[in-house]
């Protein structure tokens, strides 16, 4: 079966460097949704608690589920509302708002620019009335980045509006309100970290988002991802491979079948510009639903090893790879 290797080392490594930026571990929240980037939610969410990381954010309830027991504090960013004492909702509409119950703990979110959820600035009275008349605690305040990663303005623009929704929120009297807008970009391009979370996702498992303009924190991948052998064949000069038959033997090789395809949420890609594997091996022809064909006849090979360069060949980034690989491969964790 092909598998997914955790590396703990890394992970720990790349924790610690965020926990240096932000001043202290109490600071992180990891993000756990989408079964952790893919790197499997129970693994990553008890090597992250016993690191000393208490808060989580997560996509909906049945998540928070998963790994309630682990945390102290999770944030929810959608879905039913079903209060819970260590649970805080994203609140991202007026509409939300009103249907939420009495009591309920929201992180109240801010549109500062990204335009994707929130409410507006202007909303912001109307929303203080009714969370006061409905009695729903106000944990929380937060926004997110549309491009943090990028060199620009934009960054800038959003943080300006968030400061002025912290100001706000004061004047209204609330008081033991966490602020919250960066991810893992924010914190990577903060020199001064002064807000009091971070949402951390993507660092925390080791790519770093950010445009190489600026000042790199070196982070490690976690995962990596294997194929085992499934046969072996030789192939003569001109004997062709798999699906439409798209690679042509050049001369005699042997081949072999490895256990990973689109089935498992690996890319079939385009067949014009095969993948390479880290130790050099193109994927020949076409990748079926559980199957792809390499040279030679080694039991076991790695297919990635660094998520974000498999993302460049694929024209697009380290999390959807991540993320697309099934929740049913299996993931070990290993110390390296
Ligand atoms: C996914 C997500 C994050 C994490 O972003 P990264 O770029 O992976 O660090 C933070 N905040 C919200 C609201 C998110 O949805």
């Amino acid at each position: 079966m092909a598998y997914i290797k955790i590396n703990r080392s890394n992970l720990i490594h790349n924790l610690s460097q965020i926990a240096l930026k932000a001043g202290s571990v109490n600071k992180i929240a990891i993000v756990l949704k989408d079964n952790a980037y893919g790197h499997g939610v129970g693994k990553i969410a008890k090597i992250a608690s016993n690191f000393g990381i208490t808060k989580a954010v997560v996509r909906n309830y049945a998540e928070a589920k998963e790994i309630e027991e682990l945390f102290d504090d999770i944030i929810v960013l959608g879905g039913a509302i079903i209060p819970s004492p260590k649970l805080s909702y994203a609140i991202n509409s007026i509409e939300k708002l009103i249907s939420c119950p009495n009591d309920t703990r929201i992180e109240l979110k801010i549109d500062t620019g990204m335009h994707r959820n929130g409410i507006a600035l202007d909303e912001l009275q109307i929303a203080i009335g009714m969370i006061k008349d409905k009695n729903i605690d106000l944990v929380g305040v937060m926004s997110h980045f549309a491009s943090a990663d990028e060199l620009g303005s934009e960054y800038f623009y959003q943080y300006k509006n968030f400061q002025n929704v912290k100001k706000i929120i004061n004047e209204y009297g609330f008081d033991n309100i966490r602020f919250h807008i960066h991810n893992s970009a924010g914190i990577l391009r903060t020199k001064e970290f002064k807000e009091d979370l971070v949402r951390l996702g993507i660092g925390a498992y080791g790519y770093n988002p950010m445009d190489s303009a600026f000042e790199n924190v070196e982070l490690k991948p976690v995962m990596s991802l294997f194929a085992k052998k499934v046969s072996s064949r030789m192939l003569l000069a001109g004997q062709r491979v798999g699906y439409g038959g798209e690679f042509t033997a050049p001369k005699e090789i042997t081949v072999s079948t490895y256990d990973l395809g689109y089935g498992d949420g690996w890319r079939r890609g385009d067949i014009k510009q095969p993948y390479i594997t880290p130790s050099g091996k193109e994927i020949l022809g076409r990748v079926s639903m559980d199957f792809i064909t390499l040279e030679g006849d080694k039991e076991e090979v790695c297919i990635m090893e660094d998520a974000n360069a498999t993302a460049k060949h694929f024209g697009t980034i380290s999390y959807e790879i991540t993320c697309a690989l099934h929740a049913n491969i299996n993931r070990t964790i290993v110390d390296a």
